[in-house]
């Protein structure tokens, strides 16, 4: 059984469902992907941030390989548009070499480009230098996870919706799992694999039977996006240097071209999805550190996502928590913590690689 129907756990119950498993997923929620997975970017990573050691390298590199395959044969929209990684000072040029050799060590495609270049591709921009990215791209996240969904129903899984997994407990190597729904009910499985996204670690919580040292907290990470209502006069995806816990404020757009910035990161306590209208100084501030034209007028409140982050404020990045019997020592339970960005492009990686720990 599978706790939440976001797009890890569409895309992990779909890779079980191919590989002829009796599949259930249970989503608190009416529909899928209600949670993160529909307050996020749309993007789909080509993994040159991340530590080469780490999951987060390693599976967004992969996923974002097996996403634009899956998005051809199943006709989800998306474009493989490309980034470019921009430094506005060149005390930013460090770290742009810096992500350059992360990019290598990763086996992404990346290119170190001149400010003449980008400038005479994206005239809008005054910057340093930069790097470009040819294989990030958007997708279109919603037909993502109606594809996923009926892969599932296809392979004769089920996607219990409006039911919430209240509590699990363990007899004699099967796992007893109380959901409540219209009326309450409970599922022996062999199998759990914890993908509850930003409440992780609640549900981790109600196993008694897991080590509290296995149990992660969740920080929350606040984003917010302004959309731009002129013209869109970007080709192609624009970030400024990142820091260790967001890639900054960035020139993002869906496929249809609506032009947006944003993530912004604020730390909150609680999943609150409200809008501080009173960012908007900020987010100007930024912009204007690389595209001088902005007509703040122009910049209204669009949404916001919550981040579940392992990582806490000021620590260094963390990596994606992915833990199974050799690690907590219980047979048949994979427990995911953290799954922040890069999640949808690693989505159908973290699958396979989730099967591989069950199954193994
Ligand atoms: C601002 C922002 C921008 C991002 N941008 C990108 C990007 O551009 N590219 C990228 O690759 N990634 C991005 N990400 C990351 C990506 O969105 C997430 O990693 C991904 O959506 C996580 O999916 P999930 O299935 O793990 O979690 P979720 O989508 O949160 O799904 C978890 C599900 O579990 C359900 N659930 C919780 N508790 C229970 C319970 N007790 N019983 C039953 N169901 C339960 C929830 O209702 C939810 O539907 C971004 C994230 C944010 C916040």
């Amino acid at each position: 059984m599978i706790i939440g129907a976001g797009v890890v756990g569409l895309a992990v119950g779909r890779c079980f469902s191919e590989a002829g498993l009796s599949v259930l997923i249970v989503e608190k929620e009416e529909r899928s992907g209600e949670s993160t997975s529909s307050r996020n970017s749309g993007v789909i990573h080509a993994g040159m941030y991340y530590p080469d050691d780490t999951l987060k390298a390693r599976l967004c590199v992969e996923g974002n390989a097996l996403l634009y395959e899956y998005a051809s044969k199943k006709r989800i929209d998306h474009k493989r548009i490309g980034k470019y990684i921009v430094a506005c000072s060149k005390s930013d040029f460090e770290k742009l070499d810096f992500i350059y050799d992360q990019g290598i060590k990763n086996g992404v495609e990346i290119l170190k480009v001149t400010k003449e270049e980008i400038e005479s591709s994206e005239s809008d921009l005054s910057v340093c230098a930069g790097l470009f990215s040819p294989n990030t791209g958007i997708i279109d996240v919603p037909e993502l996870l109606t594809a996923l969904e009926g892969d599932i129903q296809h392979n004769s899984g089920m996607i219990s919706f409006r039911t919430k997994c209240e509590k699990v407990e363990r007899k004699n190597d099967v796992f007893i799992i109380h959901c409540s729904s219209h009326e309450n009910f409970i599922v022996e499985s062999k199998f759990l694999i914890n993908c509850s996204g930003l409440d992780s670690e609640n549900i981790s919580k109600k196993m008694s039977f897991l080590d509290k040292r296995h149990v992660h907290k969740i920080n929350l990470a606040k984003g917010h996006y302004f959309k731009y209502s002129g013209k869109n006069p970007f080709k192609k995806l624009i970030y400024p240097i990142h820091n260790e816990s967001s890639l900054g404020i960035h020139v993002g757009f869906d496929l249809s071209g609506q032009l947006r910035f944003g993530p912004d990161l604020s730390w909150v306590s609680e999943v609150d999805y409200s809008f501080d209208e009173t960012l908007k100084s900020k987010f100007v501030k930024e912009i204007k550190s690389y595209w001088k034209n902005l007509d703040p007028n122009k910049l209204h409140p669009d949404y916001t996502g919550i981040r579940p982050k392992v990582q806490r404020k000021g620590e260094k990045m963390k990596d994606f928590i992915i833990s199974d019997c050799n690690d907590h020592g219980i047979k048949g339970l994979i427990n995911l913590q953290g799954i922040e960005s890069p999640g949808v492009t690693s989505s159908l990686a973290i699958a396979e690689y989730v099967k591989e720990l069950t199954l193994n």
